[in-house]
Formats: C-alpha cells, structure tokens, sequence
C-alpha cells in the first residue's frame, strides 16, 4: 500500500544524503573556507584542521546539581549545531563534553538532600532535555569524579616541571607567573591582575606565592567527598578536569575548544595554563564562547525571580521551538528570552514544517512524468539559497542568516509546489529543506501538539458531565486524557493536570 511506497521513498533519500555527504568529504579541499571568531586572536578566522578532514572538539559541560536552565542549554545547542555543520561538510567529528560532578554546590546540595546521588540524578536529567531538544550525545561524555587518576597525574607532571607547588596544607597551586602566556585569551596582563588582586586576602589562601595562582588540588573539609592523593586527601579544582578529560579522550591539541563566554576567564584561561605547561604543546587552535541568554532584557537569576529551567520551558513549549528560537540569533550576540520572541519562534518553526509536510503530501501524489523547464529553473534557485545557506554558516556559523535562507526556501517552495508538480521537483524541494533543517537539528516532522487549552476545555467537558450525573462520560473523557499523557487529579481547589 501507500504505506510502503514512502518507506522504499525515504530509504532512497537516506541513500542519496549519505552519497552526497560522501561526495562532500570527497572534496572538501576545495570548500574548506570555513571562517570561525577566535577568542585568542579577537579575529574571524580560517578554520584549519589539525588533521584533515577531522574536527576534535572539546565543549564544558554543566555542573550537575539541579535541573539544567535555559542559559545551560545555549551552549549546547549552538556546539552541537556547530558539531552538525562540520559533519554536513564533511568531517568526522570527535565531540567530547563533560559532565562537572564534584563541586562545592553539588556538595551542599547533597547534604541538604542527605544523598549522595545528585550528579547521577541530574546527569540523567540533562541528558532527557538534551534528547528532546535534539542535541546529539557527545562522543564521549566523561564525569570528572571518574578521571581522578588522570588528574593527579597530571598535577604531579607540573609539580615535577615546578608549574606548580604545594603549600602548607597539602594545597597544590598553579603557579601562574611560571607561564609566560598567561592572559593571552582573556587579553589579561599578569601585572594588571596582581594589582587588581592587591588588596585581596583571602582566607584559606593563604599558602599562595601570588594572587594569581590557582588551585590544582585541594584538602578536604568534614563530611565531603575525597580522594587519596600524594599532597593530601582531598578533591581536585574545577580547571584540571577539563585539561585532563581533553587531552584523554582527544589528545594534546585538540581544533576547538568551547563554552560560553564567562568560561574565558579565569576557567580557559588556567585550563590553557595547565595543558600547555604539562604537554609543551599549543593546546587548543581556536576557542570559541557564546554569549549569554538573558530574560526580559536582565541577567537571568534566581534572586530576580526571572530563572527557568529548560523542564519548565518544556511544559510550556515543543523544545524544538527552543532550539530554533536559541539559533534564530547569532551565537556571539546576547540573546534575550522572552514569550514574545518565543511565540515568534513557534510560529516561524510552524511555518517551515508546514510546508514539508505539504511536500510530503504533495510527493505521494506526485506524478513520475519528468521535471518541467520551470521546475528546472526553480531548483537552480533553491541551490542558489542552499549556497546562501552555506554562505551564512561559513561565516563563523551564521544561523539568523541560515534560517533566513530556509525561510525563502520555503516560500520558494510554497509558490512554486502544487498538485501538478512532478515527484522529481518536489522530492528535490523537500529534501533540500528537510537536509538545512537538520543541520540546525531541527526536526522536520510535525508533532501532534496537545495544548494547554484543548487540555482545559476536555476537563471543562468532564466537570460538565460530572454534574450532570454521565458519569460514564466523565469517564470516558478522563480516559482520553490518560492516553494524552494527561494525568488529572481532583482536589479541594478543583482540577488539577499534569502531563505524566
Ligand atoms: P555551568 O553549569 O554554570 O558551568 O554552565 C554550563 C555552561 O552554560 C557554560 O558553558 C556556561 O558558560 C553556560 N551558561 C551559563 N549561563 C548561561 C547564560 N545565561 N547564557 C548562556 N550560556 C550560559
Ligand atoms: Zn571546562
């Protein structure tokens, strides 16, 4: 029947995307005018592999204490979007993104909860909101509670190499002024950091040669997790895990480098102190850094009351409309959030999957008669926005202007497409869109949205046959929503429903 037809159909459109990505990395020689903004140099530029044709990127991760927010998940839709263009050009791609699990607020965390399984709880959390905002699972996604060993390792090769020092208390410190280059990234002079820090005596630190210098490994304090080490029992700083997770799963020198942009100082800048004094190698080509997300044009805080946790957001809204509304900007401009611009996603999102699934409707009844002349011309133009498209992400990825090219794709689409068409055109058309959109992860397939007021008006309906005594009705209604994923439950307030 109907049904088989479109499988054989999208088996040989998988075929084709798989041969035109071959057909991509075959030649990419040629197109690799990538440009990317290095936060090193403060310039756009040329993308150059390490090794051709592969991409080894490390992302900083999430500490894991509580449900991921809506800034968290900036990051890991423009990385991951990041990730998706070099595999669409043709790379492979090596992704690594760790996972921050010990820490002093999963610490205190634990101990307000009396458990001791936080990070675990709330890794999986971040991975269900990671998968329904269709960011990809890294290649590897190391936790820094696992990777002890490669960190006390590595503190010892720069003790041994007297980048670093142990103060009295088993404190291991960095000793930044053994590092010439500290400050290139963050463009930071040492001597305007020391006299900024002058005044600063921080307890506890004591032990310290010089402000600047940062923890590596420190003792522990009553109740908190440790590990036995040659200087104290104790856990290591936050910066280590990174340089050492990196260079584990990717090797010294690694192409890219990313997180946003409050990672650049002090966390990237050590993290380039520590790999490059234990290795003797450049460590990272470029480094990039998103800007923030903020809410109604404020810094997004819990004290300001204007904090949303990508769940919440997920009560509200499709995540994919989140992705694209992330993506609507370019990553290096603030973002802001708010339920106008959001509306505005959902609508323009609407849009594009509108006319795919016009597409696929109008593809099944297509006739095989071969391309008309107009047809011809109409698919030199949408290679020509497919150009414009790769233009824009070339551009240190450029996804406003991305998604511009979509949008006139589509509107190509939407005047050109109609029962007359052959299937050749219009499969050509779909494709096209469906193969844009999933390089920005947005899937082209239409969900069937339950909303909140249908939702409502369902139990308006119950409560309505509740008074009038069809209580088989009411039944039947509740049941409904049930197979909805809508769970009610009566209360002294009235109804109350939530999505299970
Ligand atoms: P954290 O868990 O605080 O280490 O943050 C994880 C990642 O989210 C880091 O790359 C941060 O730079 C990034 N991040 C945190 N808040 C925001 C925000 N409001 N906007 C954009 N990125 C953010
Ligand atoms: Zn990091």
């Amino acid at each position: 029947g109907e049904g088989r037809i479109r499988q054989d159909k999208t088996h040989s459109d998988t075929a084709d995307l798989v041969c035109s990505r071959h057909a991509a990395r075959d030649s990419f020689e040629e197109n690799k005018s990538m440009k990317i903004f290095n936060t090193l140099s403060r310039k756009k530029e040329e993308f150059v592999p390490l090794t051709p044709g592969e991409v080894k990127m490390y992302v900083c991760g999430p500490t894991v204490y509580n449900f991921i927010h809506i800034g968290n998940a900036r990051p890991m839709i423009v990385f991951d979007t990041v990730r998706r263009y070099f595999e669409y050009k043709g790379y492979d791609v090596r992704y690594v993104s760790n996972f921050t699990d010990v820490d002093d607020k999963i610490i205190k965390k634990a101990i307000e909860e009396g458990v001791d399984t936080v990070s675990r709880r709330y890794i999986e959390e971040c991975k269900k909101d990671m998968a329904a905002m269709n960011v990809k699972p890294a290649t590897v996604h190391p936790q820094a509670t696992q990777e002890i060993c490669g960190m006390l390792e590595m503190i010892q090769t720069l003790i041994d190499k007297n980048h670093a020092y142990v103060a009295g208390d088993g404190t291991v410190y960095f000793r930044t002024g053994s590092f010439k280059e500290y400050g290139k990234l963050s463009h930071k002079n040492l001597d305007e950091l020391q006299s900024g820090f002058r005044e600063i005596k921080v307890t506890g630190e004591e032990g310290k040669e010089d402000p600047n210098d940062f923890v590596l490994w420190k003792p522990k304090k009553e109740g908190e997790p440790f590990w036995e080490s040659p200087w104290c029992d104790g856990r290591p700083g936050w910066h280590i895990e990174c340089s050492v997770m990196s260079k584990r799963y990717l090797g010294e020198q690694i192409d890219i480098h990313a997180g946003g942009e409050d990672l650049i100082f002090p966390h990237h800048e050590n993290e380039i102190a520590q790999s490059e004094c234990a290795n003797d190698k450049n460590f990272a080509t470029y480094w990039m850094h998103n800007a923030f997300l903020n809410i109604d044009n404020k810094k997004m805080s819990k004290s300001l009351g204007n904090f949303f946790t990508v769940r919440e957001i997920s009560e509200k809204y499709d995540l994919q409309v989140l992705r694209f509304f992330m993506l609507s900007a370019h990553y290096r401009s603030p973002l802001n959030f708010s339920a106008d611009l959001m509306e505005a996603s959902k609508n323009g999102l609407e849009r594009i999957l509108t006319c795919v699934e016009k597409l696929r409707d109008l593809e099944t009844k297509a006739s095989d008669s071969s391309k008309t002349a107009g047809e011809q011309a109409t698919m030199e133009e949408a290679d020509k926005l497919r150009g414009k498209y790769e233009e824009a992400m070339d551009d240190d990825f450029n996804t406003a202007d991305a998604i511009s090219a979509i949008f006139e794709l589509v509107k190509l689409a939407n005047t050109t497409a109609d029962e007359s068409s052959t299937r050749e055109f219009v499969s050509y058309m779909k494709t096209m869109i469906e193969e844009l959109c999933d390089v920005l992860g947005i899937i082209t397939e239409k969900k069937e949205e339950v909303l909140d007021s249908e939702i409502e008006e369902m139990i308006e309906a119950r409560q309505q046959a509740r008074k009038d005594k069809n209580f088989a009705l009411a039944d039947e209604i509740r049941g409904k929503l049930l197979d909805m994923g809508i769970v009610l439950e009566d209360t002294r307030e009235g109804v109350k429903w939530k999505r299970a």
